[in-house]
């Protein structure tokens, strides 16, 4: 290991050494534009090209690229080198600030949605100053947000950034009236990525996980999670110089990855970073799933980020903590005295209001085949989405409510009776794991992600949806003359938290009387991706993302247009796998196999014709009835796929892959997992669960 605080942001063009490096003026230049979001002109652009370029060959790098998250939600990357011919056979290395601010990449093979006109293929990058340069793989990486021609975002990140904005100019204009205005509010997030690692071997044996990331068939091995032994386990050494060459990577490139542990389970982990501005925090975890899937080939494993790798065993998320900052102070810090923080009062009140409100946008930010596996299952959030506060806030909240009087609780201090332990204060919120939307002590923690999710979708709802609650209540107060602030707010905040109390839910999200309960309530519980993505271009959807100027509504409708797309070719793809698997793998180790098995039947008449061979014919005709079953949900299988393909309205496929497809997909599934279970094992044509999930 390193010099920990050497290594540390050493491949990054940060704060630090654009202050050492850049001329006074075109630091001041530069901040300007970082900090309060003010238009960079070329000759600064200019001369910090030139001393980035410097830095990074210094640092060993040959190319440069504009480094950006097209609509697929995975990075992009196309390197050019520095290097200028000078005409007499030598070169120079050269990188202009037109060559910083703007690429020209040819936009025609990322998905647009039907944005982009075929006859008008070309598409910009513009650099995002607001997330920093950094050398990866000897290229200067310049995060970048990347749009068509005519100007409209083809990327995640633009609509992130212009959401910062807004939530920037509403947050401010509440923060007024507490004569606290005039700071560059940004949110922050903390990512928690889970992943899997098994070993290379096993992988590259199983066309599922090679081509689809997730296992398509696989019986349930014979001990699961069930013991509860692998949270927070010793790690095992493969792993551990994982964990540790991958840690090593991602600080120097200024990556704070701060915890990592044994997730629940078997062969499952997790990494997170300390939370950082939004923007950043996205690139990091961008980089990081990167770096874990490079690293990982070093030590003979594969990492897996899909959502639900393994059926039966949890699924991985990567939960977005989230909060509003500043840059000094956290709004969502309740302090000491919650019910006297009027402010934090004001921005919780309107946390709840628009995620009550815009709770189907943001569960569709989150829908995927990947997803729909993990979603109510196990561990994981159910689709339906709540807010989880804890005894303290949830008292406040009743308090506020019904107008009456709120006692606070006393912090209990805790007693392990044991003389050598300290004693310590116990917080006041447990902790709820089955909330998809819980209050953390100073953030909030949307659980719902799953591991290979783009953040930027939630984050850029979550950011607009806020924007117009804190819009809402400013517009109010603007109302109210100046001395009654205090007593318009309180009625504010009783009423919208009236209108909005079915969202906060502190029980048990994983029982079965939830969703009986939350549908009472009226809240949403969208199961599929087919079922969740409509409401992205309901009308109150594209009407928030033009109040705000996120998302126009030729943008909106390309972005779900992109999303259905893809849900179904997913789905494609798998199906094709499954069916070439079962067709040239399956069927032909298990018919070898009862033909072995009958081949020994015979035999043993030959040599006895008295013995008594009920097992044997039992189990070959076992054999053959699950072969029949395969090969009708194989049939079945193959029908259904063809009506799906066939299907030209995008929407009405999703919906015949989420109702009919799927379903066949599992009893296929189901019909070979059975016969995995009675097949000798030396004659099973792929790795086992108990293989895959149970190395050393
Ligand atoms: P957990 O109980 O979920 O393990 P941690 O305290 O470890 O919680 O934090 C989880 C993540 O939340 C970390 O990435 C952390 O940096 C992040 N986090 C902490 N405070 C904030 C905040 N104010 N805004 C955004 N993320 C935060
Ligand atoms: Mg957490």
């Amino acid at each position: 290991m390193s010099n920990l605080t050497e290594i540390y942001g050493s491949m990054v063009f940060n704060d630090h050494t654009m202050r050492e490096r850049l001329p006074t003026a075109t630091y001041k230049s530069l901040s300007r534009t970082i900090k309060d979001g003010k238009p960079l002109d070329l000759d600064v652009a200019n001369v910090v090209a030139h001393v980035m370029k410097e830095w990074a060959i210094e640092k060993g790098a040959t190319h440069f690229t504009h480094w950006f998250q097209p609509l697929s939600g995975i990075t992009s990357e196309k390197h050019d080198s520095f290097l200028t011919p000078t005409g007499d056979g030598r070169a120079i290395t050269a990188f202009s600030g037109k060559e910083l601010i703007q690429g020209e990449p040819d936009a025609s093979s990322f998905p647009s949605g039907g944005l982009r006109a075929t006859f008008e293929a070309r598409g910009y990058t513009a650099w995002d100053p607001t997330s920093y340069a950094f050398i990866k793989d000897e290229v200067l990486c310049i995060p970048t947000a990347f749009c068509s021609y005519t100007g409209e975002a083809l990327d995640k990140k633009t609509p992130l950034l212009r959401s910062m904005s807004a939530i920037n100019e509403q947050a401010n204009r509440v923060l007024a009236f507490f004569g606290e205005d005039g700071h560059r509010v940004i949110t922050t997030v903390g990512s928690e990525q889970e992943y899997f690692l098994i070993s290379k071997n096993d992988y590259k044996q199983r066309q599922d996980l090679v081509l689809t990331g997730r296992t398509l068939f696989g019986a349930a091995p014979c001990k699961g999670q069930e013991l509860e032994e692998h949270y927070f386990g010793a790690i095992r050494p493969t792993v551990s110089a994982f964990m540790k060459e991958l840690d090593d990577e991602l600080w120097k490139l200024g990556v704070a990855a701060k915890t990592k542990h044994n997730e629940v389970a078997p062969a499952q982990h997790e990494l997170a970073p300390i939370f950082t501005n939004t923007n950043r925090a996205i690139d990091e975890n961008l980089l990081t799933m990167e770096k874990m899937k490079l690293l990982a080939s070093h030590h003979g494993l594969v990492c897996l980020q899909h959502e639900k790798p393994f059926e039966g065993i949890n699924g991985s998320g990567k939960h977005n903590n989230w909060s509003l900052s500043t840059g000094k102070t956290n709004l969502l810090d309740p302090g000491e005295t919650p019910m006297q923080n009027l402010r934090f009062l004001v921005f919780l009140t309107c946390v709840i209001e628009s995620v009550d409100e815009y709770q189907e946008l943001l569960r569709m930010t989150v829908a995927s085949a990947g997803n729909d596996h993990r979603l109510g299952a196990n561990e994981a959030p159910p689709a339906i989405i709540s807010i989880f506060l804890g005894d303290e806030l949830g008292a406040i909240v009743d308090a506020l409510i019904n107008g009456t009087e709120y006692k606070s609780a006393e912090k209990v201090s805790m007693d392990l009776g044991v003389d050598v332990l300290p004693n310590f204060l116990k917080d006041n919120t447990d902790r709820n794991r089955t909330s998809p939307f819980a209050f953390t002590g100073n953030k909030f923690e949307f659980r719902m992600p799953g591991s290979s999710v783009n953040l930027s979708d939630c984050n850029t709802v979550l950011n607009t949806a806020m924007s117009k609650s804190l819009k809402d209540f400013a517009d109010a107060m603007d109302d109210a003359s100046d001395g009654e602030f205090e007593a318009a707010a309180l009625k504010y905040i009783k009423k919208t938290l009236t209108d909005h109390q079915r969202i906060i839910f502190n029980g048990n999200g994983y029982s079965d009387e939830w969703p009986v309960e939350a549908e009472k309530r009226g809240l949403a519980n969208h199961r599929t991706t087919a079922d969740a993505l409509p409401c992205f271009v309901d009308k109150k959807s594209i009407d928030l993302f033009g109040e705000f100027d996120v998302l126009s509504e030729v943008e909106v409708r390309s972005r779900y247009e992109v999303k259905l797309d893809k849900y179904s070719k997913l789905l494609n793809i798998e199906v094709n796998v499954m069916e070439r698997m079962v067709r040239r793998q399956y069927l032909p180790a298990v018919n070898a196999y009862a033909s072995d098995v009958a081949d020994g039947i015979s035999k043993i008449k030959a040599a006895c014709c008295s013995a008594d061979q009920s097992d044997q014919e039992g189990l070959l005709a076992e054999l053959i009835k699950g072969l029949q079953a395969a090969s009708h949900d194989l049939k079945n299988l193959d029908t259904l796929h063809a009506k799906a393909e066939a299907i030209e309205d995008n929407q009405k496929q999703a919906d015949f892959y989420a109702n009919e497809v799927v379903p066949a997909m599992e009893a296929l599934r189901s019909s070979i997992d059975a016969l995995e279970c009675i097949t000798e094992h030396s004659y099973w044509p792929v790795p086992t669960y108990n293989d895959m999930l149970f190395y050393v």
